[in-house]
């Protein structure tokens, strides 16, 4: 397995990594690093949540602390563009974060906020410079700052920026670089517009993409039971005991261990099937059709064969055991809330397994609403027992129903892309609300977490 130290950073990023609990690379950082290191030109297609920005800061770092200069007044050595004041604040506080040992001068330039400080740290020139553009072409207008220094430019989140009718400012900063620069460009999508900006900003660019994380995270409702490994099955079976577990996705670190599980919870009335790699085509089939019918309400399956499901209206997705790989975590509650809808997701976790959690949590900057069940014996449920209770112990039962059944969207919108309305807020679970310029933590909303991201305010 590649380590960071095998990556070729610098000592001091090496240990601000190790000081924030990082102990190996997510897949983006192992691609992009290298090649940003080597000074190349990098076109990065992913998502929030994958640890895109330590891929293109911890490369930054590293070169500027190589170069041993400092900034002249006015003049920034690393920018960064970021489409909302909210991710240009969180990549600012990743950079101090990641740059702790290395006494980098960092700042950045929104909207909403008077100009007076932003133009104080402009004018004693940067280091890095994190700005979203519509404000930084005011800077500029005003002379208050000057790009002909600057030889890295990260474009983040690019295809946010077409969104928000940002390429023109776009063009009209980067027109202002020196030719000779490197460049970063990262966007989740590739829509025509966005690759031609691409194809305009880079050179010769390596392309490195990872699976899409975050984002449907955003619409679903997670939740954390601690309980002993050897009470869970008896746990999952009392959930899928209420009704509104229409149909759920269990899933198992094992083959064999989704095998037990699915008949523990045939012996407990609950029709379920297991799928994973050991089972025939025909097999499989059976049990996905009977899923897809609504006949069986609970699919048990392992991440490798739940790739290939590809069922709506999945209710509730219950992860009996954490994934060893955090990424996976995020794929696998990505089965709920496909198509708009909203979902749940439960995660039960034993002792052994709070590193997995906390891994996940780092990854999708969130903290998840734990209740403790240790120590509890779940009653078991009588045979097809129905929903006289609710599933309200773990907080995300409140959620309206509509009398016909169906799920409605959440109150306030809360699908990951809203409506553009300029430099606004960010689109994860857990972070609304919360001002980019003021340094406290947030609670924004008992069911949804806060966003991970205080911790380094
Ligand atoms: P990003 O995609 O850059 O928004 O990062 C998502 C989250 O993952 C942030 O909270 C980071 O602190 C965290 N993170 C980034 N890289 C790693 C890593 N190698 N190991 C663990 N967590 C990480």
């Amino acid at each position: 397995m590649t380590t960071f130290d095998d990556l070729g950073l610098a000592e001091v990023i090496l240990r601000a990594f190790r000081d924030d609990g990082y102990v190996s690379p997510t897949p983006i950082q192992l691609k992009a690093i290298p090649l940003a290191l080597a000074g190349r030109d990098v076109l990065g297609l992913a998502q929030t949540g994958t640890g895109k920005t330590a891929a293109f800061a911890a490369p930054i770092i590293h070169r500027l602390l190589a170069e041993r200069r400092r900034p002249a007044p006015k003049t920034v050595r690393a920018l960064v563009l970021a489409p909302t004041r909210e991710l240009a604040a969180q990549i600012a506080d990743s950079f101090r974060s990641y740059g702790r040992h290395a006494r980098l001068s960092v700042a950045t330039v929104f909207g909403g906020v008077g100009y007076g400080p932003q133009t104080q740290a402009l004018a004693r020139g940067l280091d890095v410079l994190v700005a979203t553009p519509g404000r930084l072409l005011d800077h500029l207008e005003r002379r208050a700052v000057d790009l002909s220094h600057t030889h890295v430019a990260v474009l983040d989140e690019a295809d946010h920026m077409l969104d928000l009718g940002f390429v023109k400012p776009i063009r009209q900063i980067l027109s202002r670089l020196p030719k000779d620069r490197q460049n970063m460009f990262f966007s989740a999508t590739m829509p025509g517009e966005i690759s031609g900006l691409a194809a305009e900003m880079l050179r010769d660019p390596v392309q490195v993409s990872v699976a899409p994380v975050a984002k449907t995270a955003d619409r679903v409702a997670q939740s954390v039971i601690r309980i002993e490994a050897g009470a869970k099955r008896a746990l999952l079976a009392n959930l899928l005991a209420d009704a509104s577990f229409e149909r759920t996705i269990v899933f198992t670190r094992t083959k064999r261990g989704a095998d037990r599980v699915a008949q523990h919870l045939l012996d407990a009335g609950v029709d379920a099937a297991a799928i994973h790699g050991n089972k025939s085509q025909s097999q499989r089939q059976r049990a996905l059709d009977g899923f897809r019918a609504g006949a069986t309400r609970a699919l048990v399956a392992t991440d490798i064969a739940a790739r290939g499901i590809d069922v709506d209206g999945v209710t509730h997705v219950v992860n009996f055991e954490l994934p060893d790989v955090p990424e996976a975590y995020v794929h696998r509650i990505g089965r709920t809330a496909r198509a708009g809808a909203e979902g749940i997701a439960i995660s039960l976790c034993a002792d052994d397994e709070r590193d997995l959690l906390r891994a996940i949590e780092r990854l999708t900057r969130q903290v998840i609403p734990v209740e403790d069940r240790r120590g509890t014996t779940p009653i078991a449920p009588a045979p097809r027992a129905h929903a006289e209770r609710g599933h309200s112990q773990h907080g995300h039962a409140e959620r309206p129903r509509g009398a016909d059944g169906e799920r409605p969207r959440g109150a306030q919108g809360r699908g990951p892309r809203s409506a553009p309305s300029g430099e606004r807020g960010p689109r994860r679970a857990g972070a609304q609300g919360r001002p980019a310029h003021a340094h406290a933590s947030q609670p924004s909303g008992a069911s949804r977490g806060r966003s991970r991201r205080a911790k380094a305010d």
